[in-house]
């Protein structure tokens, strides 16, 4: 059986290495809060694994607590860590209060001569924290990734762990049979290396889920008005269109313009005009159903696809857009365009997008041409103000 001492250098490797892994790999990558943490986390380990191994030494005096605090102090970045994938960090007053407790207990328990000073704090606030840490990545909701609760399962078995080890110290003491041979340091080193690897690597892929999700969402919403881009919307629209077709059922396409757009950025500019440009996304989105596409189709003009709406119905849910916008005073700015519309029929048998956004636009540029503010259904002469 190797010694601790032995084991705590192979740990200190297995730890480096991790960190500098993470570091460059993950967390350069993400500068997320929570792999912040773990970098913090594998450092503080790294040096207070360290500071033991003085332990037998002249500075035992003041490395043995230091490990401790340095250990907890881990322990309460890993808390954090967990928390910040749900909620905000914990305050630092909460994250001190672990450290500050068991550097309180370590020195004052002869730390000179012995290698278990304030033992049982410190064995306690780690099944604290460790606890803590799980109970965050419980709560966080089950489908906020595939890894999550496999390293809430790993918090709780290490938070377990310690709880064994203080109800270990705590009955038999240091030296008690049971301490030394289940829960001793030589057992909680090489757990330690395990627990650390299937951490970090855990994490890695939690992290490599959330940049694929993230470039995911980066590819199908528009980044100003959060509704669909042109290219995730033509790719769902010609879905809906050949399910529309299948199913033999009519709907609608509405193509949007916000009128004299223009104007509102000279006048009041850029980003006034892109409040203008989300405040109607908002219209759009809190009138149309969740089974509908809508969709920024360039600067200042949506689309929107509405399945088994017929376009009278499509005409007057544009009015209602137009009401909601009107209706709504964001406080930038002091006044909101008014939009024209041209809808266009999608019959069952005709599944052509590009058809039905041409023959969409040509009566938009006819709403235009009749002095805007209105909506326009292709093919017939019928037009009617919108608001
Ligand atoms: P019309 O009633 O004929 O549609 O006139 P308009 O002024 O709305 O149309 P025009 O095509 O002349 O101008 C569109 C303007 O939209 C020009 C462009 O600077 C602005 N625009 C396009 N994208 C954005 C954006 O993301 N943010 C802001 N603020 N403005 C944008
Ligand atoms: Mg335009
Ligand atoms: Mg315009």
């Amino acid at each position: 059986m190797l010694d601790t001492a032995t084991l705590r250098v192979a740990l200190a490797v297995v730890d480096l290495t991790l960190l500098l892994l993470f570091f460059f790999i993950t967390f350069r990558r993400t500068r997320s809060a929570y792999s912040g943490c773990w970098c913090l986390a594998l450092l503080l380990f790294l040096v207070g694994n360290a500071a033991y191994l003085l332990d037998g030494t002249a500075q035992q005096v003041w490395a043995n607590p230091l490990g401790n605090v340095l250990m907890v102090a881990a322990a309460a970045s890993i808390w954090a860590g967990a928390r910040s994938l749900r909620t905000d960090l914990p305050s630092l007053w909460y994250l001190a209060a672990g450290p500050a407790v068991t550097a309180v207990a370590s020195v004052t328990d002869e730390p000179a001569t012995n290698v278990w000073a304030g033992g049982l704090v410190y064995l306690a606030v780690m099944a604290g924290l460790l606890g803590l840490a799980c109970r965050e990545l419980f709560l966080l909701d089950r489908n906020y990734s595939r890894v999550h609760r496999a390293l809430a399962v790993v918090a709780g078995l290490l938070a377990l762990f310690y709880l064994g080890r203080v109800a270990a110290f705590a009955a038999e003491g240091r030296d008690g049979a049971v301490f030394l041979a289940v829960f001793g340091s030589a057992t909680t080193t090489l757990l330690s290396a395990v627990v650390l690897v299937v951490a970090s690597f855990t994490m890695a892929e939690l992290s490599n889920e959330q940049l694929t999700q993230d470039l995911r969402a980066r590819a199908t919403f528009d980044g100003l008005t959060g509704l669909l881009n042109r290219a995730a919307f033509l790719d769902l629209a010609e879905h809906e269109l050949r399910r529309l077709h299948r199913a033999r059922t009519a709907g609608s396409l509405v193509l949007a313009d916000l009128d004299h757009f223009k104007a509102i950025n000279d006048e009041f500019g850029h980003a006034a005009g892109d409040i203008a440009l989300q405040t109607f996304a908002k219209a759009c989105t809190s009138t149309v159903r969740s089974t509908d596409l809508a969709g920024r189709y360039g600067g200042e003009e949506f689309v929107l696809l509405l399945p088994g709406v017929t376009p009278e119905v499509a005409r007057e849910i544009a009015a209602d857009v137009s009401r909601r916008l009107a209706a709504s005073r964001p406080a930038t700015i002091p006044r909101l365009p008014t939009v024209s519309y041209g809808i266009a029929e999608i019959v069952p048998g005709q599944p052509d997008l590009a058809a039905l956004i041409a023959s969409a636009d040509a009566a938009l540029y006819r709403a235009k041409i009749l002095g805007r503010d209105r909506s326009v259904l292709a093919g017939s002469p019928a037009e009617e103000k919108s608001a």
